[in-house]
């Protein structure tokens, strides 16, 4: 990547970071990206950007990039480059042998939140039909799953209700779990705007995020609750609505399924919900919770942001649901400045989920055992499909630990080093007889891979992105692929191999073929979406320009009503002791993003070279701990060794650190708990101990 002198010419397209997904123009001269502009016209962004997709996009062309397939007998031999067709055939050739020993549930595959919707789209369709099964899970099992499960019971449908531009019609923001100026950073942007305009700002998190420390920006109530409360603290604020009549009962009988609310209005009321009672288990004074219980239900528009630190707990799914109720019951929904919105963190989180890559789901969000879709994907795809729920992402581990479950076809995940409890899953992955990676770099994952298909960036493919309002955007290839092939035509001959023919000739094809098979996207073009620059599903019939906010006149349930469900707090299994007496918990950091693969091979490095442990003075105090020591941190799973911050951005009795660098081996002590509904792992709550150690 060079950066001198005027372009030739320049390409619209979409940032692979964060699921804001903002658009760009690639200044390109001849192949090469001269700089990355943001652009005017996108509507996600409106000409803004963050230092991420503006400057770190250099990992493209890194010297680390493996341009060649490679293949390995053993995990302990040597790569050896050969062609793509030896690779694929070998590939494909392992996976029937493994079928044919093992059985057609003994393999699947892991897709990824990094690659496009058509990319998803032919990987989970070339399990489903040409492997046989329902083994394909997505990255989005570890993050956003919750919100999936969550929406869909209480909504109908799994996104988010808003576009980003509503925040500015919000007159209350609630933050839950989440640090939009780090995560998200150009949406981050947009709602300190509408805070400085005045509107008034809830915080829910145990941490100290960046919005309240903004200038000029305030928050009304920062609620500091003790890691893993989050369930009683939102039935403290339903506590609060019900008892104090905040309710908008016009709503809620004209949208909502009125004897579900029943129920819950009695639920939310008991005393062991009361603020008085939330206190003792959150921590956060029963007066505060009352304050922001009624800022937030007396708002004209009051609108929900949450991240990660809703949902990856252990009552991950019960939290969205109780956000959701909480929207309901404040008639808080269907029209701008309201809603429920989770800010997703990559590029492609909604998108993948979208496009069926969820072993019980179709592309849609359909059941595999609905017998009307399930009827018309066989008519579609040509194949016998199976009616039964495939393995999740934990389900494959102890699978493969049970000789079960042999081979992984494995795309743009790096599950080596981003799943919890990672002793389990490195014994899981050396347990296989054939793991593929496909990828662009020799990640983690690639050290227990028998076959390594290079991948492409998303400057070298066409494709579309979905990001956090359900704006489809173009992927546009400004350059060709390093290694000769896209992603998606990567897929396809695997397909080829293994018997399942694929010709798709464009991602266009690809993509017309998934507006035929989904209710949601049946207007959805790439003429349409190079015409508009992007559109929002749904996108059909009813709205063939896309919908910028959901569910303004019902729900999309059956029925149309809104649901309410039941939230009772269960404690967490983790547990503070007196030998791990702190709980740690995670989050990100404006210039690195995720596990880092990317943005540790840019210059974004030199900003943040390392992942600190955050601690409080008084903890700190208590270990002679001083901020630049190295401290161990062991958990009942493991241990490692990090840098100190010593900060009172945490709460006593919490500590904090990110997970950017592989080193730092975050992963190596989050424990195996995870959501009672869909699996997600409860990376925010993991008891530990922390002592001051020497220099590793
Ligand atoms: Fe990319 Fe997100 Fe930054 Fe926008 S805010 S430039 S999508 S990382």
């Amino acid at each position: 990547v060079i950066d001198n002198g005027q372009p030739e010419h320049a390409i619209v397209t979409t940032c692979a970071y964060c699921g804001v997904g903002c658009s760009f123009r690639a200044e390109m001269k001849g192949e090469q990206v001269i700089r990355m502009v943001p652009h005017k016209d996108g509507k996600a962004n409106h000409g803004h950007s963050c230092v991420k997709g503006r400057f770190a996009f250099g990992y493209a062309t890194h010297k680390d990039r493996i341009t060649k397939p490679m293949i390995r007998a053993s995990i302990k031999d040597a790569w050896r480059e050969v062609s793509w067709e030896e690779a694929i055939n070998h590939a494909a050739s392992e996976l029937k042998r493994i079928q044919a020993k093992y059985g057609k549930d003994s393999i699947g595959g892991i897709t990824s939140s990094r690659c496009t919707n058509e990319e998803v789209y032919i990987m989970q369709k070339l399990i489903r039909a040409g492997f046989g099964n329902n083994n394909v899970d997505t990255c989005a099992r570890v993050c956003h799953s919750p919100t999936g499960y969550g929406l869909k019971q209480t909504f109908g449908e799994s996104s988010g209700t808003q576009d980003f531009d509503s925040v500015m019609k919000a007159d209350v923001i609630m933050v839950i779990g989440a640090n939009p100026t780090d995560g998200h950073p150009v949406f981050g942007s947009q709602m300190k705007k509408r805070l400085r305009q005045g509107a008034k700002l809830i915080v829910i998190d145990p941490r100290e995020i960046d919005l309240i420390k903004s200038p000029h920006v305030k928050a009304s109530h920062h609620l500091k609750l003790r890691p893993s409360t989050n369930v009683a603290l939102i039935n403290a604020l339903g506590h609060v609505v019900v008892t104090e009549n905040l309710l908008d009962e016009a709503f809620v009988n004209e949208r909502c399924d009125v004897a579900s609310f029943a129920k819950w209005k009695t639920f939310v009321a008991q005393e062991h919900n009361s603020p008085e009672a939330s206190e003792s288990i959150t921590g956060v004074p029963a007066a505060e919770l009352r304050a922001a219980a009624r800022l937030y239900a007396t708002a004209d528009n009051a609108a929900i942001y949450y991240g990660l630190g809703v949902t990856e707990h252990s009552q991950g799914s019960t939290m969205v649901i109780g956000i959701a109720n909480l929207a309901m019951a404040t008639g808080n929904l269907g029209h701008d400045g309201v809603g429920v919105n989770p800010l997703r963190g990559q590029n492609n989180v909604q998108g993948s989920c979208d496009m069926g890559s969820f072993p019980h789901e179709f592309p849609g969000y359909r059941h595999v055992s609905d017998p009307v879709t399930h009827q018309l994907f066989e008519n579609a795809w040509q194949a016998e499909l199976s009616a039964e729920p495939g393995l999740r992402i934990p389900n494959m581990f102890e699978a493969a630990l049970d000789k079960s479950f042999m081979g992984l076809y494995c795309e743009g995940e790096d599950i080596a080093q981003s799943d919890p409890d990672i002793k389990h899953v490195h014994a899981a992955l050396r347990a296989m007889e054939c793991v593929i990676v496909q990828d662009i770099f020799l990640n983690e994952t690639a050290k227990f891979a028998h076959v390594f298909l290079p991948g492409s960036s998303f400057l070298e493919k066409n494709g579309t992105f979905t990001n956090a309002e359900r704006r489809i955007s173009p992927v546009r290839k400004v350059m060709s692929p390093l290694a000769g092939y896209q992603d998606w035509e990567v897929t396809q001959m695997l397909a080829n191999a293994m018997g399942y023919p694929m010709s798709y000739s464009h991602p266009s094809e690809i993509m017309d073929e998934i507006a035929r098979l989904t209710p949601s996207f049946s207007g959805v073009s790439y003429e349409k979406i190079d015409r508009l620059g992007s559109v929002q599903w749904p996108c059909n019939d009813e709205a063939p320009e896309g919908t910028p906010i959901m569910h303004t006149e019902h729900f999309l349930r059956d029925n149309g009503k809104g649901l309410f469900m039941l939230t009772e707090f269960v404690p967490t299994a983790e547990r503070v002791t007196g030998k791990y007496p702190l709980i740690l918990t995670t989050g990100r950091i404006l210039s690195q993003y995720n596990v880092g693969a990317q943005t540790r091979r840019t210059e974004n490095v030199a900003w943040h070279s390392e992942d600190r442990l955050e601690i409080h003075p008084h903890d700190a105090e208590d270990r002679g701990v001083k901020t630049g020591d190295w401290v161990g941190i062991k958990s009942r799973a493991g241990e490692t060794v990090l840098r100190a911050l010593v900060s009172d951005r945490v709460q006593p009795g919490v500590v904090y650190t990110t997970f950017h660098f592989p080193e730092s081996g975050a992963n190596v002590i989050t424990t195996d708990n995870s959501d009672w509904a869909t699996n997600c792992p409860e990376y925010k709550v993991t008891a530990v101990q922390i002592t001051k150690v020497s220099q590793p």
